[in-house]
């Protein structure tokens, strides 16, 4: 069985970027969405997509396709269903999103060094990002899987 770091180091060497541009693209009644910057361990999100993934909204935390790793036994093809989507998605379909790790650690750095102030931002389609002013604030714990 890989350890977890070989398995991290594997997943982030398959980057993109601008990974969502394909979704703003098919769809232009989509403005922006949403996506939580925190993983279930209250850590920064490490944004992962998956090729067969149909929605803007799939957006997936390094660490929880390592735990898929470890249940599909470090098989890169186990696949299982987006909880999202539902579209049956493999290990190896996911990649890096860039773009979106960046902008994600720009404003974790602006906001939630000294104490998490910031769970949700907006991707919008003209490729800025913003702080979730609906969410902003808001210090109820909130799921961590994207909205
Ligand atoms: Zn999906």
């Amino acid at each position: 069985m890989s350890k977890p770091e070989d398995i991290r180091k594997k997943l982030l060497a398959k980057k993109g970027r601008n990974l969502h541009a394909r979704f703003f693209k098919e769809n232009p009644e989509i403005q922006y969405f949403q996506i939580f910057i925190t993983n279930h361990d209250d850590q920064q999100l490490v944004p992962f997509r998956n090729k067969k993934c149909s929605m803007v909204n799939c957006v997936y935390d390094l660490e929880e396709i390592v735990s898929k790793y470890q249940i599909g036994k470090d098989n890169i093809e186990y696949s299982f269903l987006c909880d999202t989507c539902n579209n049956l998605i493999s290990i190896s379909g996911f990649q890096y999103d860039e773009t979106l790790a960046l902008k994600i650690r720009d404003i974790w750095n602006q906001n939630n060094s000294s104490g998490i102030t910031v769970r949700v931002i907006r991707q919008l389609r003209n490729g800025k990002v913003e702080v979730d002013p609906e969410m902003k604030g808001n210090s109820i714990y909130i799921s961590w899987k994207t909205i």
